[in-house]
């Protein structure tokens, strides 16, 4: 168990385009709340495809595999050249079976007020294991489309172990299985028995119910106030993972945690804004509550609380925010306004 003073190596990947920017306003606030990281810089993207031909070095996978923890700026996937998605190859290579999406209301006024639900998607079996391949009829090759989803009851159980968990251990009252298991009935009817099983054992403490995906997309859009901390399969959550983050005002504010057994890596869910990249004009908000849920994975929750409730404060009392939230702020301003809340 690390004392409070105990420093914690953790690999920083800036990333490209606007990454080098939100990453030095998020150290900046990360370091006025006393953050006990201790960075390893490293590089990613197009930084590592000019560095060293590569998008993922060898030595930035040897740092996380140190680390075991990782804060990830945006990186533009190179055109061309063959390369497989970095973000692909790290849930891959870590194992990294939990994808987490929370979803706030940080800017009244918007379509939903007061929304946060967390949303716990599995990261690495489903219909995004790739197993797809053509029919050849005739003379067309590709006369048939077929792919395969692969859903096992162990990875069911865990990702579904790790929401009643995550529930139990951050206040939450309900967990939410979302699946279709009315159509599907083996690939997801399986996740479906296995999210049943485990809720037994947190009987008491979190409360579970379920709904197909279809008419969970439809409540989620008609009363999102009704849901808590909701788990699926892959396909689905990378779905509405997004529908969330609509809800309360896009991709550009949201953060992600991609958690494994043993290593973790925290990331900005938009990418690398080529268009305003080097102007000192980008929101550092995903990133900064990223590195937020990074301080509550390991323990820090106080920090993390801290550096929320100062972004709420910026945000809602002062006004201060950058162009993509409709203000006149700069990274830099925005930064100093929520250092000044901490
Ligand atoms: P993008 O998210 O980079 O940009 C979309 C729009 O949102 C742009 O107008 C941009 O200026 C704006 N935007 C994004 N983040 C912002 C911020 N923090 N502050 C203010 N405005 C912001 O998406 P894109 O243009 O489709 O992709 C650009 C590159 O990023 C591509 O190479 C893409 O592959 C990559 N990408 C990476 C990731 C990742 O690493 N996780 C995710 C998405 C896209």
């Amino acid at each position: 168990m690390a004392t409070p003073s105990q420093k914690i190596p953790a690999t920083l990947i800036p990333g490209d385009g606007i990454g080098p920017e939100v990453t030095e306003a998020t150290l900046e606030i990360l370091e006025a709340v006393g953050a006990p990281f201790e960075w390893e810089r490293c590089k990613a993207g197009m930084a590592g495809v000019d560095a060293c031909g590569d998008p993922l070095p060898p030595e930035t996978l040897a740092s996380i595999r140190r680390t075991r923890l990782a804060l990830k700026g945006p990186l533009t996937t190179p055109i061309g050249g063959g390369y497989r998605s970095s973000n692909v190859r790290l849930r891959e290579e870590f194992q990294l079976y939990a994808n987490l999406r929370p979803a706030r209301t940080l800017i009244p006024g918007g379509r939903f007020e007061d929304i946060d639900i967390v949303l716990v998607r599995e990261n690495l079996e489903g219909l995004y294991v790739g197993f797809e391949h053509y029919v050849p009829i005739g003379d067309d090759p590709r006369a048939v489309a077929m792919a395969s989803g692969v859903n096992t009851r162990a990875g069911s159980r865990r990702i579904c172990e790790f929401a009643f968990d995550y529930a139990a251990k951050n206040g939450r009252k309900k967990v939410t299985l979302v699946h279709k298991a009315n159509v599907l009935k083996a690939l997801t009817g399986l996740f479906l028995e296995a999210g049943r099983d485990i809720a037994k054992k947190y009987e008491g403490r979190v409360a579970v119910d379920d709904r197909i995906i279809d008419a969970c997309a439809m409540q989620l859009v008609m009363n999102p106030w009704q849901f808590d901390v909701i788990v699926t399969t892959n396909l689905f959550g990378d779905i509405l993972s997004d529908l969330n983050a609509g809800l309360v005002g896009g991709l550009g504010m949201a953060p992600a945690g991609n958690i494994g057994t043993d290593a973790a890596i925290f990331e900005a869910v938009h990418g690398s804004a080529p268009d305003i990249a080097g102007k000192g004009l980008a929101n550092p908000l995903a990133l900064l509550l990223s590195s937020a849920m990074m301080l509550d994975h390991v323990g820090h929750q106080d920090k993390a609380r801290r550096i929320r409730k100062a972004v709420d404060i910026a945000l809602r009392e002062d006004n201060v925010r950058t162009g993509d939230l409709g203000g006149k702020a700069t990274t830099k301003q925005f930064t100093q306004a929520v250092v000044k809340r901490l």
